[in-house]
């Protein structure tokens, strides 16, 4: 049973789902194609009345959103809350700016006239991860709908209330059936939808390993795609930063969802003369959060995601820690029911561990220590992955300047690196390729199509 809702606060069943026969899933596409034809035909403002719908319907049904994210994969109820406004945020963005993105580009050619239109491609499929059940489906769908593409989405076997719930959102909005549908469907069946023709267009967002298998299928049926893969992002702090404020920031950018996020800090990398100041510190801040109820506001740690996931990443640690690293806290579950893990630090992780470039999913930090600043992004780059990362000083020109040399798709000066609607997203290395959100993410699934008039006179 690969689509079910489990509470991972106590373990317990609270739905399952079947997935889609074939003969399913073959109607979902013939709708989805269907719909693109009159979908494309709206003019931006008929698309964004029905885009800026869905924004409103949820944000007034804000707690209806944010319950089912806290009992299917146990995010606290505060960030549950926070992620349902920011996805609201994504989409009245893009009902609001998606016309003055994609408006005809007018060139200087030599002689005539020139322009470069923007048109969708049609039937785009998205395949997201589960760490934020609502925003990375807000980051696929409100930009593609704007665009006049229609969207499927196969969501995580772990929450599907939440791709449920968001499907039902753009119906309710008033979007006609095909504009957006959620895909209850096995790895097979992905395979399938990538090389079916109507499909035009594939993003993901999840593993390095669902990214290679899901790249291939698209590149093997010559489909464009957007990679959002994971990340092991580099926390700098030099020996300038406001040591404080900074400790803030870390507990911040690595327990963030319970240190379940892409671009979650997962490397401090500390300047000797801080670092002992900084170790203790953060120690000290990560030992009092407080296990429980995800659902109730006074809970800071919260479960992670499945049990799978916390087996997985307690045996990750054990196998980093057999491999040389140290463990400074943690490092074991936490013995009450639930998929809990306690917040844990690793240090001396040499280049030979494998843990040295591998990304920790969940509350578990890697710290090193370096001399200075030239070994701190010597390190930051010394990575297979190449997300984001944050550079904390007082000296704002020296952090652009390492933020300059770290060889990632985004960096932070002074804080973690987050998302908001209007800043662009994405990665290099094996963190993937292609941006979502602000104006670069709507054109990634857009045909840039030149249309060229020239005197019939003109010269041959
Ligand atoms: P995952 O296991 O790769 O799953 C992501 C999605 O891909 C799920 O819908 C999953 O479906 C599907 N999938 C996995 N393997 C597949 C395959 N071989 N064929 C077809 N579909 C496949 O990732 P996750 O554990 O859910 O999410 C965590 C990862 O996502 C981390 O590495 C994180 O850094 C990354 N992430 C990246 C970003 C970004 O913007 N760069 C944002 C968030 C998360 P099932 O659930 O049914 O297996």
């Amino acid at each position: 049973m690969s689509y079910q809702s489990v509470n991972p606060y106590n373990g317990k069943l609270l739905k399952k789902f079947k997935e889609l026969t074939d003969k399913q899933l073959e109607a979902a596409l013939k709708t989805a194609a269907t719909c693109f034809e009159t979908w494309r035909q709206k003019t931006y403002p008929q698309r964004a009345t029905i885009v800026a719908k869905a924004a409103s319907l949820m944000r007034a049904r804000a707690d209806e959103f944010a319950r089912p994210m806290t009992l299917e994969m146990g995010k606290l109820i505060n960030e549950a809350r926070g992620e349902v406004e920011l996805s609201a945020d994504i989409i009245a963005y893009y009902a609001k700016n998606a016309e003055r993105f994609l408006a005809p580009q007018h060139l200087k050619p030599h002689s005539g006239k020139a322009e470069v239109v923007s048109s969708p491609f049609g039937v785009l499929f998205g395949v997201e991860p589960w760490n934020f059940p609502y925003y990375q489906l807000a980051r696929f769908a409100a930009p593609n709908l704007m665009a006049g593409n229609v969207v499927m989405v196969k969501h995580a076997g772990c929450v599907p209330q939440c791709a449920i719930a968001f499907a039902k959102l753009w119906l309710d909005a008033g979007a006609p059936a095909g504009a957006y549908t959620n895909l209850l469907i096995s790895h097979d069946q992905v395979n399938r939808v990538i090389a079916d023709p109507r499909i035009k267009g594939v993003a993901l967002t999840g593993s390095v390993e669902a990214g290679r298998s899901v790249a291939a299928a698209a590149g093997q049926n010559l489909k464009k795609s957007t990679m959002e893969l994971g990340g092991s992002d580099a926390f700098i702090v030099l020996e300038d930063a406001d040591l404080d404020k900074t400790v803030k920031w870390a507990v911040w950018g690595k327990m963030n969802n319970t240190g379940q996020c892409c671009v979650a800090a997962k490397r401090f990398i500390v300047v000797e003369k801080l670092a002992d100041r900084f170790l203790e510190k953060f120690q000290q801040a990560l030992a009092v959060l407080q296990s429980g109820d995800p659902m109730d506001p006074a809970t800071t740690l919260g479960p992670l995601s499945t049990e799978a996931a916390l087996v997985q990443l307690l045996d990750q640690v054990k196998r980093a820690v057999a491999k040389g690293a140290t463990v400074v806290m943690g490092g074991k579950r936490i013995n009450r029911p639930g998929s809990f893990m306690q917040p844990t630090i690793l240090t001396n992780i040499k280049s030979s561990n494998p843990a040295f470039q591998e990304e920790f999913f969940g509350p578990v930090a890697l710290f090193f220590r370096v001399k200075n600043e030239n070994e701190a992004v010597a390190l930051a780059n010394d990575s297979e992955f190449g997300l984001g990362g944050a550079v904390f000083t007082k000296d704002v020109a020296r952090g652009k300047r390492v933020a300059n040399r770290v060889d990632t798709g985004m960096m932070f000066i002074n804080h973690p690196t987050w998302t908001t609607a209007d800043l662009p997203f994405g990665g290099i290395k094996n963190s993937g390729y292609g941006r979502e959100l602000s104006s670069l993410g709507i054109q990634e699934f857009v045909n840039k199509k030149l249309v060229r008039t020239a005197s019939i006179d003109a010269p041959a």
